[in-house]
């Protein structure tokens, strides 16, 4: 494959003609499926000092048995009874969470594995020569070993901490891809982004003089495969899509958008904000070359997150920010740099939400990814079918393909509104832009009423989401 790091002049390029393009993308739409979860097998690392995260025994679905709900062959209350806030009242009203889009709950076992390393492992990583190091070093590290196999990561060498989604992104585009740009060169992103995944890249295309393209998507809210694919040419240095739409819920076919780039000799980055605790992600059955996710939209703690870069990618990579802990040697006539994923890491990290995030990670796992996935499907469709029976409801985002949100708007009814009566109920949806202008603008909207599901929801709770628009329909 040509690459942005080899390329040199467009006549390497090795542009397809028309019809060999057409013939391509024909290929790709029957394909039109779930990025494949060949390889993917959550792998339970033992964690350096002792702890040892409670599991789950989860086999395979199915999610309803006669009244009974499960995911995997574990009942649905004992995992609800995993989430202590669960169980909160706001207002006096029992609490219905349904902002798992905005940040996710955490389950016991996150909470005690925080305790149990603030009370028995804290300390400075990578260095010192004293126990409590070695500890806190092993429960961090062990944390990347978890990332590397949930995603399906080669190595952890693979994965570099960063506090979200956002850092992510912003370290990509100012460590790897602006130094690839010059003026006329072109980013392919889609109309679909997050704000997170269109700024960075809008700042470093000032920066440079190059420019960003943006694919359409059709009426239901999906990406045009025969358009991104003309989107790309001999000026595009970079791609960046996200798997998951967070304002409509859109599973975007995003193994065949990798096929469409690689296809041109571009490196692509998938923003995994919305799609990690929702779907099997296999990173290198993808062959994203970067993978970025939020550790808080994965039941882990906020501030921390995972940048996943294949290693050819994080070598050319310059460092993002510099200080101690990214260096071999200084002196001060140069610097050497340690390889990644420390090269990438400065200063002193989030260590205790690091290892929070591996333990969140052995929750999901210990529950089954597909299982989650296979009952979050029954629960969308569920939710979506209620939602259908309010009057003057229209729900926004309708691809075959889709996962957790259920973006509405409410004939006659401000959005804020529709939130601040579902509050009162006890009902936390999030009602605005959601971070993503482009998409909801492309509808003809400044904001849509989003409630957003992860697999601690139920029927009975979208039931009295819907019997509550109900009221406010009236
Ligand atoms: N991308 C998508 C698709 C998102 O949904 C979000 C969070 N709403 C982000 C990026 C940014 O994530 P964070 O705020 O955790 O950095």
């Amino acid at each position: 494959m040509i690459t942005p790091e080899t390329r040199s002049n467009p006549s390497d390029y090795g542009l397809p003609d028309e019809n060999e393009l057409l013939a391509r993308i024909a290929g790709y739409f029957p394909e039109f499926s779930e990025p494949p979860a060949t390889s993917y097998s959550p792998t339970v690392v033992p964690l350096g000092s002792g702890y040892r995260a409670p599991t789950h025994n989860a086999s395979t679905p199915p999610p309803k048995s006669g009244n009974a709900l499960y995911i995997g062959n574990v009942p649905h209350d004992k995992v609800r009874a995993d989430f202590p806030i669960l169980s909160e009242k706001v207002d006096g009203k029992p609490l219905v969470w349904l902002d798992n889009a905005a940040t996710t709950q955490r389950p016991r076992a996150v909470i005690d594995r925080l305790v149990y390393y603030y009370e028995h492992e804290n300390s400075n990583v990578h260095r010192g020569a004293h126990t409590l190091a070695a500890r806190s070093t092993d429960a961090y590290e062990d944390a990347r070993k978890k990332v590397a196999a949930f995603i399906g990561a080669p190595s952890a060498d693979n994965i570099v901490f960063t506090r979200g989604t956002t850092e992510g992104l912003n370290l990509i585009a100012q460590a790897y891809v602006k130094p690839l740009l010059s003026a006329g060169d072109e980013i392919v992103l889609t109309i679909l982004e997050h704000h997170a995944n269109i700024v960075p890249w809008q700042i470093i295309a000032e920066e440079t003089g190059a420019v960003l393209r943006v694919a359409p998507v059709d009426e239901s809210g999906q990406i045009i495969l025969s358009e991104y694919a003309k989107l790309f040419n001999h000026r595009t240095r970079f791609a960046s899509v996200t798997h998951v739409s967070n304002a409509l819920g859109t599973v975007t076919p995003v193994a065949e958008l990798v096929a469409i780039a690689h296809g041109f000799g571009v490196r692509i980055c998938v923003d995994g904000a919305q799609s990690i605790s929702h779907i099997p992600v296999n990173v290198t059955a993808l062959d994203a070359d970067w993978f970025v996710f939020s550790g808080h939209k994965i039941f882990a703690p906020t501030g921390i997150g995972a940048v996943y870069g294949k290693t050819e990618v994080l070598e050319a990579a310059k460092p993002y920010q510099a200080g101690g802990n990214m260096i071999a040697d200084v002196t001060f006539e140069r610097t050497e740099y340690q390889k990644a994923p420390n090269k990438f890491e400065a200063g002193t990290g989030n260590i205790a939400d690091a290892v929070g995030l591996g333990a969140a990670l052995d929750y999901v796992s210990s529950l089954g990814i597909e299982n989650i996935a296979a009952y979050e499907h029954f629960l969308l469709e569920y939710g979506t079918e209620q939602l259908r029976t309010v009057p003057g409801l229209r729900i926004i985002g309708n691809a075959a393909t889709k996962t957790s949100v259920l973006s509405f708007v409410l004939d006659g009814h401000d959005i804020q509104d529709v939130a601040k009566h579902l509050s009162a109920a006890g009902i936390a949806i999030r009602a605005g832009h959601h971070c993503a202008q482009p998409i909801l603008r492309h509808f003809g909207l400044e904001g849509t009423a989003r409630p957003s599901l992860a697999f601690y929801n139920t029927p009975d709770e979208l039931d009295f989401l819907a019997a509550t628009i109900k009221e406010i329909a009236r």
